[in-house]
């Protein structure tokens, strides 16, 4: 479970999210909505521990991780896809799934949620382009990379940023369907998305954010109703 109480964060004089709580249960997938510039990337870079949260608390299963650094964060059994990827590209496929899985044999000891031969498997592009420098592949291969080595960190919950945009209609068919899959193995998911049409196919329910606060909830069976209701619509995500 992950909870965020009363989160405000920003940079310099500039105050970003603002009283900001959310929450993800176990195995649970739930998405955060919002238009361009609502704060969506930078409550990410704070609950991942790349920005300082100025107030309030974070909180994965029981223990307090409002200023962990980003590096210790699969000891907490997160991990997150960000935006630009972060991989190392003069590295190999190989070299940046090693770094990670490490990591994540060194968070959870023997106790593996899931192996090298599963994380491979679901991707057959990255286990074709192992050997490969990362920055030789193709921006839906590098997502690829990226989300295969978060699962090496071990996460049971995994949190992407935009994990679709900028990339072909058949790469993001692909990386649903990856998702889906992580899903019924009872991955949870914090879903960072402005295009709601997959937010919905792949969560539960969605937290609405606006210049840097949660103006509206999505419950459980309400996507279908939020989407039809143009005001709504028009509303939160412009
Ligand atoms: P997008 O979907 O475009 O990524 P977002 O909802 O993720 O939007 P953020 O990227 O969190 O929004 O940006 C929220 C606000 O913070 C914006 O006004 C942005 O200009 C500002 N901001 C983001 N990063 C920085 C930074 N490094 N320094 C200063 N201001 C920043």
């Amino acid at each position: 479970m992950l909870e965020v109480t009363s989160v405000s964060a920003g940079y310099g004089a500039l105050t970003v999210l603002r009283d900001v709580s959310l929450k993800v249960g176990d195995g649970e997938a739930v998405a955060l909505v919002g238009a361009n510039g609502a704060g969506k990337t930078t409550l990410v870079r704070t609950v991942c521990g790349l920005l300082r949260a100025r107030g309030g608390r974070i909180v994965k299963n029981g223990t307090d991780i409002t200023a962990t650094p980003a590096h210790n964060l699969a000891q907490h059994g997160l991990a997150v896809v960000l935006e630009n990827r972060r991989l190392f590209g003069e590295l190999s496929v190989r070299e940046n799934l090693i770094l990670a899985e490490t990591v994540g044999r060194k968070a959870r000891g023997a106790d593996m949620r899931f192996s090298w031969d599963e994380v491979t498997a679901l991707f057959p592009v990255v286990k074709e382009r192992l050997a490969s420098p990362v920055e030789l592949l193709s921006g839906g291969q590098q997502q690829m990379v990226a989300i295969a080595r978060a699962l090496l960190l071990q996460p049971d919950l995994l949190i992407m940023d935009e994990p679709s945009t900028g990339l072909a209609p058949k790469v993001v068919k692909d990386i649903l369907l990856v998702i889906k899959a992580l899903r019924e193995r009872g991955m949870g998911l914090l879903l960072i998305e402005q295009n709601v049409g997959i937010a919905s196919e792949i969560t539960d329910r969605a937290y609405v954010m606006s210049v840097g606060s949660i103006v509206h909830e999505i419950g459980p069976g309400e996507w279908q109703s939020f989407l039809t209701d143009e005001r709504l619509v028009k509303a939160y995500l412009g």
